[in-house]
C-alpha cells in the first residue's frame, strides 16, 4: 500500500522558494521515509499529521529548510537531537549525503523504527543511538564537543535546547533549531542559558514553514552543563516555570 503518495506541488514550491534542489533518487528515498513513518504510525504514535500531502510540507519540506543553513556552515558531522519520526535528520541525510548524521532519541521503539528506516533506505551516512541528550553530552566519556552542529525540531524551548545541544558541538559549532512564530520570545527567554553555555544567536530566519534559529558556541562548555537528566527540560536555565505545570 502506498501511504505516502507523491510529493505535492506545495512541497516543490516550498523547496523552490529556498533554492533547494534534489536528485531524483533522493525524492524516492524521501518518499520511502514518509511511507515508513505513516506505516509505523499505525502501530504507535509518531506524528499527528496523517494526511500525506500535509506531511510532505510539514515534515519533509520543513526538515529540508535546514539544508541551506547546514551547507553554509560547512558542517560535516551533525546530531539530530530527539529525532522521533526522523525529522529533521533523515531528510537532511538524504539531501546531504556528504554529511554524517547521528539520530538520537531516548525512546526505544522510536530508535528501533529509525534503525529500520535507515536500513530500508540504505543510508550509509546515518547512525542511530538510543540515549538521552544529557548522557551523550556527559563529560565522563560521551560525545562532548565532537560535532559541527546539532539540529532539532519540537524537542523543547530554546533555553532547554541550548543546554542540551551546545555541550555537544565543537567551539564555533552551531545549534540549528527549527522554531515557530514564537522564536523571538524563546530567544529572550534563553538569555541566561545563552550566557551560561557561551552561545550567541547568530541568525534568526523565517522560512516558508517556520523560523530557523542558529546559535553559535563561542567557548568551551563548563562541566556543570548539561545538568542531570530531565533538569534542562523541567527547570530550563533562567526560565520561570509555572508552579502549576
Ligand atoms: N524531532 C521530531 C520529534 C519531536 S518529538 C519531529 O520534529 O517530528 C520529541 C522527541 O524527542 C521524542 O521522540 C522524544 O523521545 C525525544 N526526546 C525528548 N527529550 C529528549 C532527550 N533529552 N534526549 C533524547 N531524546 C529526547
Amino acid at each position: 500500500m502506498n501511504r505516502a503518495g507523491k510529493p505535492t506541488p506545495a512541497f516543490f514550491e516550498t523547496l523552490a522558494a529556498q533554492h533547494i534542489e534534489l536528485e531524483p533518487g533522493e525524492l524516492e528515498k524521501l518518499e520511502a521515509h514518509l511511507e515508513a513513518l505513516l506505516e509505523a504510525n499505525e502501530r504507535f504514535n509518531l506524528t499527528a499529521v496523517r494526511d500525506p500531502a500535509e506531511a510532505w510540507v510539514r515534515h519533509v519540506a520543513d526538515s529540508l529548510s535546514l539544508v541551506p543553513f547546514v551547507a553554509e556552515s560547512g558542517a560535516k558531522s551533525i546530531v539530530d537531537l530527539g529525532s522521533g519520526g526522523g525529522f529533521p535528520g533523515i531528510p537532511l541525510a538524504i539531501a546531504m549525503p556528504e554529511v554524517q548524521v547521528l539520530l538520537v532519541d531516548s525512546v526505544g521503539k522510536k530508535v528501533r523504527y529509525l534503525e529500520e528506516v535507515v536500513q530500508r533506505l540504505g543510508l550509509p551516512n546515518v547512525t542511530v543511538r538510543q540515549t538521552r541528550a544529557e548522557e551523550l553530552a556527559d563529560w565522563k566519556g560521551g560525545l562532548r564537543e565532537s560535532f559541527d552542529a546539532v539540529v532539532c525540531r519540537a524537542v523543547g524551548g530554546l533555553a532547554t535546547l541550548v543546554e542540551l545541544a551546545l555541550p555537544l558541538v565543537k567551539i564555533d559549532g552551531l545549534l540549528l533549531a527549527i522554531k515557530g512564530e514564537k522564536a523571538p520570545e524563546e530567544i529572550e527567554e534563553a538569555a541566561r542559558a545563552l550566557k551560561e553555555l557561551q552561545g550567541e544567536v547568530a541568525a534568526t530566519q523565517r522560512t516558508p514553514t517556520g523560523t530557523i534559529v542558529a546559535v553559535r558556541k563561542l567557548a568551551k562548555t563548563v562541566r556543570l552543563y548539561p545538568r542531570d537528566q530531565g533538569l534542562p527540560a523541567r527547570k530550563p536555565l533562567g526560565v520561570k516555570v509555572d508552579p502549576g505545570s
